[in-house]
């Protein structure tokens, strides 16, 4: 059994002062492998304190010493990656390929292109060439509070420590309670890097406790959260007192636009992009919206990619999708999928129950459901779990109607052949980010969205200059 009991303050391990424990479960074997010690106030006033007398030294530093030290980072990450996999494998239950390839690789992933980033960056620039004695000078916010999800944890957890500290701000990690061993592994790279003491914290709790005071807390100037819609909400609210800064990263529920000229592969690649990490990515294609004359075509093709896609527990290595977190979301996306049965959706792959083979572990069937309309409860909500909604639609009007009729706007993607649409759509489409043909995002891009998936950018230069004030300055020269 692992007994995570201590939180990583002012350079050292010690020993949390409340005595709450949080299980953690085996998503395949739904068997406890141990415990992580769930922070109080006393532990929190800790980390916040060292990471705010850290400060004034860490925001002095040369940006090349920040540098130098996230270079370290990236070095030892590298040299963990087994260690880093196996961590967010056990915690998650990320198959071991996945967790290796992706997972893990996102940590120095986002570092290699955070600095990068940062070898460009101008902390001090000119206003323009009307005002020749101005500047507009970047510095670091201050104390950053850190919140991240379990779903691609080492991936937040790198997009926002990583960012902070090269801004020169001093951070208070706080991972999810069911994500806690991956982040542990990350504290010991950043002790291994050699950080000084307070400038990096880490403390492990849940979203009431830790999340509440760290939101509330009068030393801390920002918040960078990434979680749910409804705990982002939680979060302003308890930071408007202080009115600290807050950077929400919340759900999603994207659109992928298929037209009668996409490619042949398009179909079969929103299907799999849908179902990556067992559909628990907030930037999951989760509503297929496909032009009419192709329509049942794309529909036979997603049934049969769904039904071809296998699922298997998370030792087993394998391109298989693995169970979801917890028993509580395995329910939660099991009726949602009574729901999508229940108002009408034609069921074309998978269904309710657990996937077939399994009597336990939370292995939730990879279901497509065609004939949605966009009003249904699975078009509306954010299921985090492999399940697909197939909307047909006539004209490209209604297909940029139903696609921007969501709460959310993280993702939404274009399938086409047609230049001109690309371009059209790309400009109406209302999200932070619109992916086409399957093209994936370059280096440095923004991650982030409008409406309820939250205003924050993250990754390259935009996820570092979050983290910071901008002073307007005259009389320079
Ligand atoms: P969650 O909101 O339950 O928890 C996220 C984190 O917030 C955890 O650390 C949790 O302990 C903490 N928390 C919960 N309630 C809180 C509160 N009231 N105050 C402060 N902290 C609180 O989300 P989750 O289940 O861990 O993650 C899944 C969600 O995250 C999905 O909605 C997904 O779309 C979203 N997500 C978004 C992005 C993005 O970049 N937009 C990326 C990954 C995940």
């Amino acid at each position: 059994m692992i007994e995570l009991d201590r939180f990583y303050i002012d350079g050292k391990w010690r020993t949390a002062q409340s005595s709450a424990r949080h299980t953690l479960v085996n998503a395949s074997t739904e068997e406890p492998y141990g415990s992580v010690a769930l922070g109080d106030e006393r532990d929190t006033q800790a980390a916040v304190a060292a990471a705010r007398a850290a400060f004034p030294a860490w925001a002095a530093t040369d940006p090349a010493t920040r540098i130098a030290f996230v270079e370290k980072m990236r070095e030892i990450h590298l040299d963990r990656t087994d260690e880093m996999a196996s961590a967010i494998s056990r915690e998650m239950g990320a198959p071991i390929d996945l967790a290796r390839k992706s997972q893990a690789a996102a940590g120095p992933r986002h570092m290699t292109n955070f600095l990068a980033a940062m070898r460009g960056f101008d902390f001090v620039r000119p206003l323009g060439d009307h005002a020749p004695g101005d500047r507009l000078s970047w510095e670091p916010i201050g104390v950053a509070a850190l919140i991240t999800p379990w779903n691609w944890p080492i991936s937040q957890i790198a997009l926002k420590v990583v960012a902070a500290l090269l801004a020169g701000c001093t951070v208070v990690l706080k991972p999810s309670e069911f994500a806690p061993l991956s982040a542990t592994v990350f504290a010991n790279i950043v002790d291994a890097a050699g950080l000084p003491p307070g400038v990096f914290n880490l403390i492990h709790g849940d979203g009431m406790g830790v999340g509440t005071w760290l939101s509330t807390h009068p030393d801390v100037d920002m918040v960078s959260f990434t979680g749910s819609t409804r705990a982002g909400i939680a979060v302003s609210k308890s930071a408007a007192d202080t009115l600290k800064r807050v950077a929400l990263e919340l759900g999603g529920k994207g659109a992928n636009l298929i037209f009668a000229d996409a490619d042949d592969m398009a179909v079969e690649r929103g299907v799999r992009q849908c179902f990556n990490n067992s559909g628990q990515s907030c930037n999951a294609p989760t509503r297929m919206l496909v032009e009419r004359p192709v329509y049942e075509r794309a529909v036979e093709t997603a049934a049969a990619v769904a039904r071809s896609i296998e699922v298997g527990p998370s030792d087993q290595p394998g391109p298989h999708i693995g169970p979801v977190i917890s028993a509580r979301q395995y329910e939660r996306i099991q009726s949602l999928i009574d729901r999508g049965v229940a108002e009408g959706a034609r069921l074309v792959a998978g269904g309710p129950g657990r996937a077939p083979g399994f009597n336990r572990g939370y292995f939730v069937q990879p279901t497509v459901f065609a004939d949605v309309s966009n009003d249904m409860t699975i078009a509306r909500e954010e299921i985090f779990g492999p399940v697909l909604s197939i909307i047909p639609f006539e004209s490209e009007e209604e297909a940029v109607r139903i696609a921007n009729d969501t709460p959310y706007g993280l993702t939404n993607y274009v399938q086409s052949e047609s230049v001109e649409r690309r371009q059209r759509l790309a400009r109406r489409l209302h999200s932070g980010m619109v992916e086409m043909n399957g093209q994936p995002r370059g280096a440095g891009s923004p991650f982030g969205g409008v409406k309820g998936s939250g205003r924050a950018r993250e990754g390259g230069r935009f996820g570092i200059e979050e983290f910071m004030d901008v002073k307007a300055i005259s009389g320079w020269v």
